[in-house]
């Protein structure tokens, strides 16, 4: 597999600040980890509520069959490849997408750089104490890091409004939701307008990690593009039929898509 594009293939869009591919249906944005950044202290600086969202093979397989995700996915001032698989299939169709961005790997980074320019988080999402761990993790990792609120993710629709009444008093710049997709790019699009925070952001099972609950496996495997069968290690019961099966079934999906543009290029 190589990175060249087709010469037939669609160019990047371009509008305003953003480039952006279309990947099976999803606006995803071409940027590597330094743009990202760029991009996210820019937004939590300014005046929001901006969205940002992130998709792997999995998400792409539930965005094909659910509508309001792809909607609340492509609404977004912001998607990012967090997963290998967007970035290989991706190059299939003839776009270039420079490489993955994980917040696992960015976010300790990432918050040394929210330390320095004053900027506030709120941790949503995960189990009772997951998110607190994380923060006091990432607090320790970037000296003067502001985490203004903790919240765990398994509440009722009817408790939304308390959350966010939360959230607002907290006056976070940034509000990190890791409830997994699709219900945290859903909450986010359904509660938009009532949190006052520049920028909203789903990040999945991040808090798992950053606390030290969940492992991830050894760098070399992470680097080569093997996560997902960390991961599949680390927890078979609930992940295999993302991986064994969703795997295949995204392949299967790419490869139908890329011989469908042949068809039609021919
Ligand atoms: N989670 C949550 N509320 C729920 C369901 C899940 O906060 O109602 C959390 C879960 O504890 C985990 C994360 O959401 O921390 C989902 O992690 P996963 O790795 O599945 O995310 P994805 O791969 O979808 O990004």
């Amino acid at each position: 597999m190589t990175g060249d594009r087709d010469a037939a293939a669609p160019a990047p869009v371009v509008a305003g600040e953003r480039q952006t591919i279309d990947f099976l249906g999803v606006r995803v944005d071409v940027l590597d980890t330094g743009g990202l950044r760029d991009r996210i202290l820019a937004m939590a600086r300014g005046t929001g509520p901006h969205r940002v969202m992130y998709v792997n093979a999995d998400c792409m397989l539930i965005a094909r069959d659910n509508s309001r995700y792809r909607q609340a996915l492509n609404r977004a001032d912001l998607v990012y490849a967090d997963g290998i698989g967007v970035v290989w299939g991706a190059r299939l169709l003839g776009h270039g997408l420079p490489g993955r961005n994980t917040g696992a790997d960015f976010m300790p980074r990432f918050c040394r750089d929210f330390a320095r320019h004053g900027i506030r988080l709120f941790l949503l999402g995960a189990r009772e104490g997951v998110a607190a761990e994380a923060g006091r993790r990432l607090c320790a990792q970037a000296p003067g890091l502001q985490v203004v609120g903790t919240h765990h993710g398994y509440f009722r629709p009817g408790e939304s409004e308390r959350i966010i009444g939360e959230i607002n008093r907290a006056r976070p710049h940034i509000l990190l939701v890791g409830m997994g997709a699709p219900c945290q790019e859903l909450w986010i699009d359904t509660n938009r307008d009532r949190l006052e925070v520049p920028l909203l952001w789903g990040v999945g099972g991040l808090f798992d990690f950053l606390s030290g609950r969940t492992r991830r496996g050894p760098q070399w495997l992470l680097d080569h593009g093997f996560e997902w069968l960390c991961r599949l290690l680390v927890e078979p019961g609930r992940l295999w039929r993302r991986y064994l099966i969703g795997n295949v079934k995204f392949v299967l999906y790419v490869l139908g898509q890329r011989c469908a543009a042949r068809d039609r290029g021919g």
